[in-house]
């Protein structure tokens, strides 16, 4: 299929092959702003939490997107960058379908002290091992190294 090709059923899955221009710029917004800037120089999350339903939100939000109200200044926090497994899967190709020469683990963490998740790299010592459940703990570039993106998350380390 070429993406000129009608596609008649909406569940069935499309695959492309070869480019595809896709110009697109993402703001990361005010509080992504925040966020950002934050852990260039922490090593820890930032967070803000609705005062109607008690909501905690990682990355934070300006606003609750359940209750439709404002998130004022003074409920934003510090998290620790740590959280635990909720699941994982085994990348063992990459984005060309080349085998690559490491298998790369990618996780759903659930960032703790807060309602929110985070997608990461996983490392660990057993590729075999069951991950679900483990508690992990950011580790960032060196600080004079940061660019004030994710990418500053080299990686989610098992803890404890
Ligand atoms: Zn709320």
């Amino acid at each position: 299929m070429t993406y000129l090709e009608k596609q008649s059923n909406p569940l069935d899955p499309v695959h492309f092959r070869g480019n595809l221009q896709a110009d697109y710029l993402y703001t990361s917004g005010a509080a992504g702003d925040k966020f950002f800037k934050h852990i260039m120089e922490n090593d820890s999350f930032l967070a803000s939490e609705c005062e109607e339903c008690g909501t905690v939100f990682c990355p934070p939000r300006l606003y609750c997107e359940d209750c439709f109200v404002e998130i004022p200044d003074e409920k934003w926090k510090e998290v620790p960058a740590k959280g635990t497994v909720r699941l994982f899967t085994t990348a063992m190709l990459n984005t060309f379908g080349e085998p690559l020469e490491v298998p790369k683990i990618i996780g759903l963490i659930d960032i703790e002290g807060t309602d929110s998740s985070m997608l990461g790299i996983l490392k660990t010592k057993d590729q075999k091992q069951d991950l679900t459940g483990i508690t992990v703990e950011a580790v960032f570039r060196p600080t004079q190294e940061r660019e004030g993106t994710l990418k500053d998350i080299l990686y989610f380390n098992e803890s404890g």
